[in-house]
């Protein structure tokens, strides 16, 4: 049985509850782990308020040190690490080893940028005096995450959080805990300082909302959905406290006439059915230009159908299941709602047949045309492997209809046009657009939402800067 991790130890829950971790292609048990409790939560909190004043006080490129320590131990482990993050999540194996070097990626950058924290001097008005602007730990901070990536997205707020010197208590999501809590242990055997990393498991209502409440905490960083985002932001607003939110998105691709078609086929794919479809990041409306829509649909579906399903762990499965039977009927009735309004299948939709797929929540890779645009697979985030195909006349039409939506996550467009890509580039309502390129991101460039995709950056210095503090010194110098 899994435990919590508090101070530097493993502790049951005081309520002695626990929650079942089940595969989700197999419906198999992996673990136990306790259910906290807004008790639980307190004491964590309370363990990282009492470590803050030490660790704000090592500096900077020791705590990178460490952090470096723990991205190697993190790598000496990527096998162990990803077999057990295919278990808990259901992502192919080696998406998962994808994720856990993504990780340890954004802990060594992170790391790096110890060594290159610049402070400000400015030179003031008045005669010997002149200004300095410091930066500070904010203190405690809360990293609540979701269960599509657990390892990578933790990963996005303790590394940049641990090098500013504040001290954490992470919330996992309640269904993918395990891989989380085995990192835990290698940060302390890298040299974190006990109460510097704590862990508590349990659902958000209890667990979450004690971090977000507990006056203590001076910061959050939230990642899920935009629902619970304007939540989180509700209640962290009681105490004015500092709110980081990635939330949900709702990513559009264009093709122009002009682009290479094959490479923009192959991103389609990628895009949109890497980790079955269950990412925040993910092309997931997709507008072709009508003269090259027919070449571009037949590619795809061939691309599309040779994609295999199957449980994560076997050899060869390129889609797992959905995480949750939740996750699937939301799919299926966004699905039923487009067909209703007279959309088309060309792949999938439905769940594959077969013995093997029975225990699990899979479903087939599905493309969908002629979508009436009023359907739920437009209007709505759609996090699972179903994408909707649109065709468009123009260039200005793509934009309009790219920018229809309450989101703006991510963005891409195809052409080789300088002038158009240029234009997308600022007219394209998101934190991100790629422009011939796949969907893949970055720690040295700044991600985050706009209009109800959240709030506040994440990667890149930008991040670093969301974790400190910027505070005025006026230094007088004639005394
Ligand atoms: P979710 O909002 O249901 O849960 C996210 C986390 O919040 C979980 O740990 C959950 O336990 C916790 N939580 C739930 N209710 C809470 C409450 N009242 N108080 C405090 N915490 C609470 O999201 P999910 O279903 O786990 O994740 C999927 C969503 O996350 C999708 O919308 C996806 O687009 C989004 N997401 C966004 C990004 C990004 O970087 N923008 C990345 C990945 C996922």
């Amino acid at each position: 049985m899994a435990k919590m991790f508090v101070a530097g130890e493993w502790i049951d829950s005081e309520s002695g509850d626990v929650d079942e971790i089940r595969n989700p292609a197999t419906g198999e048990l992996v673990d136990t782990v306790p259910r906290g409790t807004r008790k639980d939560a307190e004491m964590a909190i309370q363990a990282a308020a009492d470590a803050f004043p030490a660790w704000a006080d090592v500096p900077f490129s020791q705590r990178g040190e460490i952090l470096f320590n723990a991205a190697r131990l993190i790598k000496d482990n990527e096998k162990e690490l990803a077999r057990l993050l295919t278990q808990e999540q259901g992502k192919p194996l080696r998406e998962s080893v994808r994720e856990i070097r993504r990780f340890v990626h954004t802990i060594e950058h992170y790391a790096g940028l110890g060594k290159n924290v610049r402070g400000g001097y400015v030179p003031l008005l008045d005669r010997g005096k002149y200004g300095r602007i410091i930066k500070l730990p904010l203190g405690v901070c809360g990293a609540i995450v979701p269960w599509n990536f657990p390892v990578a997205l933790m990963g996005n707020k303790i590394a940049p959080g641990l090098l500013a010197g504040n001290t954490f208590v992470v919330k996992p999501a309640g269904t993918t805990p395990l891989t989380a809590l085995r990192t835990m242990e290698l940060f302390y055997q890298a040299g974190l300082p006990r109460g510097v990393m704590n862990m508590i498991t349990g659902p958000g209502g209890t667990v979450g909302q004690e971090i977000i409440e507990n006056p203590t905490v001076r910061k959050i960083g939230f990642t899920g959905s935009t629902a619970t985002g304007k939540r989180v932001m509700e209640l962290a607003a009681k105490e004015l406290k500092k709110v980081t939110l990635e939330l949900g998105g709702s990513d559009p691709m264009i093709v122009c006439d002009d682009a290479n078609i094959d490479r923009a086929v192959s991103a389609a794919s990628v895009g949109r059915f890497y980790n079955c479809g269950q990412a925040c990041l993910a092309v997931k409306r997709l507008y072709l230009f009508e003269s090259i829509a027919d070449e571009f649909i037949e590619k795809l579906v061939a691309k599309v159908q040779k994609l295999k399903v199957g449980n994560g762990l076997e050899e060869g499965a390129m889609l797992g299941p959905l995480h949750t039977a939740y996750q699937r009927e939301e799919i299926e009735g966004q699905v039923q709602d487009a067909l209703d309004r007279g959309a088309k299948v060309l792949v999938g939709g439905k769940r594959p047949e077969g013995a093997e797929y029975e225990r699990g929540f899979f479903y087939l890779p599905t493309l969908l045309t002629e979508v009436d645009e009023a359907s739920r697979v437009i209007r709505e985030e759609v996090f699972g492997p179903v994408l909707p195909i649109i065709r468009v006349k123009d260039f200005d039409e793509a934009i309009e209809k790219a920018n229809d939506s309450i989101y703006g996550l991510g963005s891409s467009i195809w052409t080789r046009s300088l002038r158009r890509a240029e234009i997308a580039a600022e007219k394209l309502q998101a934190g991100y657009t790629w422009i011939n390129s796949a969907q893949i991101i970055y720690d040295e460039l700044p991600f985050g939402g706009v209009k109800q995709s959240g709030l506040g950056k994440e990667h890149g210095y930008e991040a670093l800067e969301h974790y400190l503090e910027t505070k005025a010194v006026v230094v007088a110098a004639d005394v």
